[in-house]
């Protein structure tokens, strides 16, 4: 898709950083070097200047709310990083653009998460609100717990996002659905408020400090503060809810979903790529199957997103029709939900205080101001063909995910959170998982209430206090 569209991937980052206020910034923030990929801030602001312009005239916008946190993406890592500041005593508003909370997990239909404890199953490393959340589920009868070489989760995420509802309201969080974020306004040097577009039209919130957990970086982008993205991303998939599996299982014994939509014998099978999937908790007869893959697909790049969305619904599609033709005798149809989101796995990601990297995961490296801890291993989906690249924990029964990669360089009062911290491309196939981003956003949560508390910036607050802090909530702090 797009391979030829007009601006390079680079120049398209460059562009979303440029198309906020990054000007304002760019003089305290931008970076000595630049990272790997060679962008600036000031790069930026060039890019903005690619095809015809139009402007926009100044206007007083409504300030709609004044808080201590303003929360940006309301998945569970926004949703858990706004619970920990509000339980801390922080007034807190979390602004998400879909209609619910849950990000990839409920917009998506991933519906897994993976062990909670090291490799060896010895000790728990994961708790906190991640915990709380299974307990939730399972008081419903909504979560499987998978026992096996390593356990896992899988959760009814219909139900988890009335619970994540319960979670905010409980908190006395102030959500804001279906709100965009669109903007920053900085003053000296300081982002002061975060601008949405909703039903009421443009409007301000006011906050001292701010968590970009929207995967993409958004916030960080729109402030112009320094952000990079990969040439080649991991491809993006549209899930699928499909109902009669079992049926179709009683009748063709052999049949494998996850072999069937590759087969080449079938005309509508689909490019060789990589298919899993689960059942739906409480449900009859019902798999969520990630199975589609939607290559060179930029998500961070509003076109790019609009056709992999459309080809995504095409792939599924042709899974139905094979579905239908040669297992349902052409009668019915599988399909029973579709998401309303491309599942995004790789987007922008924040330049931070520290560039996790693979060898550091892979070594089990400790870091001093560790907040996750996580075990799943490094997992690239291929960005052309087929497959998957594993690279697995040998060396240690853990790794660490250390506070510095959640501070963007030059902050002072905003933090990243979930799969746009900052990592190297093996670290990130590994971190990028909800039970490690859930853990990234109380982590964040703790931190800005710190920096609020004691009148630090979030690069200079005391990361001991921290840790002390998320031990006290419930995380596992290792
Ligand atoms: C197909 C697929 C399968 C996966 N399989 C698994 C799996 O089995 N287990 C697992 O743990 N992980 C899995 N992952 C990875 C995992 O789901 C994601 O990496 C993780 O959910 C990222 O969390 P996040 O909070 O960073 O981003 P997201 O979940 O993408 O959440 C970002 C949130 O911010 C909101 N947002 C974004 N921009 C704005 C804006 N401008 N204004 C307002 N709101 C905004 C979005 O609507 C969304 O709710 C999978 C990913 C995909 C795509």
């Amino acid at each position: 898709m797009a391979t030829d569209h007009p601006l390079s991937r680079r120049g398209l980052f460059q562009a979303a950083g440029a198309a906020g206020l990054g000007s304002l910034w760019s003089a305290a923030a931008s970076p000595a070097g630049g990272a790997g990929d060679g962008n600036s801030v000031g790069e930026a602001a060039a890019a903005s200047s690619a095809g015809p312009t139009i402007a926009e005239p100044a206007r007083q916008i409504p300030v709609a709310a004044d808080c201590d946190v303003c929360v940006v993406g309301g998945s569970c890592t926004g949703v858990f990083a706004a619970v920990a500041a509000a339980r801390l005593g922080a007034k807190v508003v979390l602004i998400e653009s879909n209609g619910f909370f849950g990000g990839v997990a409920t917009a998506s239909l991933v519906n897994l998460w993976h062990s909670t404890e090291d490799m060896e199953n010895q000790q728990q490393i994961i708790a906190g609100l991640s915990t709380e959340v299974f307990e939730r589920l399972d008081r419903r009868n909504s979560l499987t717990v998978v026992k096996g070489k390593r356990t896992h989760y899988a959760l009814n995420t219909e139900e988890l996002k009335i619970e994540l509802d319960a979670l905010i309201t409980e908190a006395n969080v102030r959500p804001m659905l279906h709100a965009m974020f669109v903007a920053t306004i900085v003053e000296d040097g300081r982002i002061a408020a975060a601008v949405i577009e909703d039903k009421s039209g443009r409007r301000a919130i006011r906050a001292r400090q701010f968590i970009d957990a929207t995967g993409d970086a958004d916030v960080v982008a729109r402030t112009g503060m320094p952000i990079y993205q990969r040439d080649t991303v991991q491809p993006p998939t549209m899930c699928v809810i499909l109902r009669g599996l079992e049926a179709i299982r009683r009748k063709h014994p052999d049949f494998n979903i996850h072999r069937a939509i590759f087969d080449a014998k079938y005309p509508q099978a689909l490019q060789p790529g990589f298919s899993w999937g689960r059942a739906v908790p409480g449900g009859e007869d019902e798999y969520m199957l990630a199975g589609t893959r939607v290559f060179n697909a930029n998500c961070a790049e509003a076109d790019e997103l609009t056709e992999a969305t459309i080809e995504g619904r095409r792939q599924v599609r042709a899974i139905c029709d094979l579905l239908r033709e040669h297992f349902m005798d052409g009668q019915g149809t599988p399909l029973l939900t579709l998401p309303a989101k491309i599942g995004i796995r790789e987007g922008r990601h924040a330049q931070c205080l520290h560039t996790l990297t693979q060898d550091e995961l892979l070594d089990g490296r400790r870091f001093p101001d560790a907040i996750a801890n996580g075990t799943y291993p490094v997992d690239i989906h291929n960005a052309s063909g087929g497959g998957i690249t594993f690279r697995y924990l040998e060396k240690t029964p853990f790794y660490q995910i250390p506070y510095s990669s959640l501070v963007p360089r030059g902050a002072h009062n905003i933090l990243v959170a979930g799969r746009s911290i900052d990592a190297d491309e093996g670290a990130f196939g590994a971190v990028r998982v909800m039970i490690n981003c859930n853990q990234m956003g109380q982590a964040a949560g703790v931190a800005a209430w710190l920096a609020l508390d004691s009148g630090k910036s979030v690069a200079d607050i005391d990361t001991h206090r921290l840790r002390e802090t998320l031990k006290q909530q419930g995380a596992a702090i290792l």
